[in-house]
């Protein structure tokens, strides 16, 4: 059993965005030398998330439009009393998910054809990590 553990570092420009990460996280897979298993990818911070689904603009525009209808930011939050201003991002990020778990079979992701890991900010531009643990034989 090889357990092998990386991170990713983002400091993003927009204080949201979403950044495709599949290569990097395959590349830490090849690094660990696991060959059947699974790899978490996991967002340290609780304003940014992991998701798994389609590489189109179109898509990643639809759900930004969505997630402001859902959790729009500069609502007047309770979150905001203990004097921060990003209960939208957290929310968000509750909504996209913070963390997910890829198969690994024949030492690379095991994805399906249209499926792409993103790492998806919500109060960016400062410095965050995203951890990836690989875990298999
Ligand atoms: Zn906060």
């Amino acid at each position: 059993m090889i357990v092998h553990t990386d991170y990713l570092w983002f400091n993003t420009r927009k204080r949201q965005e979403f950044i495709r990460v599949t290569d990097q996280v395959a590349a830490i897979v090849k690094a660990s030398g696991v060959s059947d298993g699974t790899a978490l990818v996991s967002a340290m911070h609780i304003t940014s998330g992991v998701y798994v689904n389609d590489w189109e603009d179109g898509l990643i525009n639809d759900f930004q439009v969505w997630l402001e209808k859902l959790a729009p930011a500069g609502l007047d939050y309770q979150h905001h009393r203990t004097g921060e201003d990003n209960a939208d991002a957290h929310l968000k990020r509750t909504i996209m998910g913070h963390q997910v778990v890829v198969p690994i079979t024949g030492a690379k992701l095991d994805l399906g054809p249209w499926e792409q890991i993103f790492y998806a900010e919500f109060d960016g531009r400062r410095k965050k990590r995203v951890v990836v643990k690989v875990m298999g034989i």
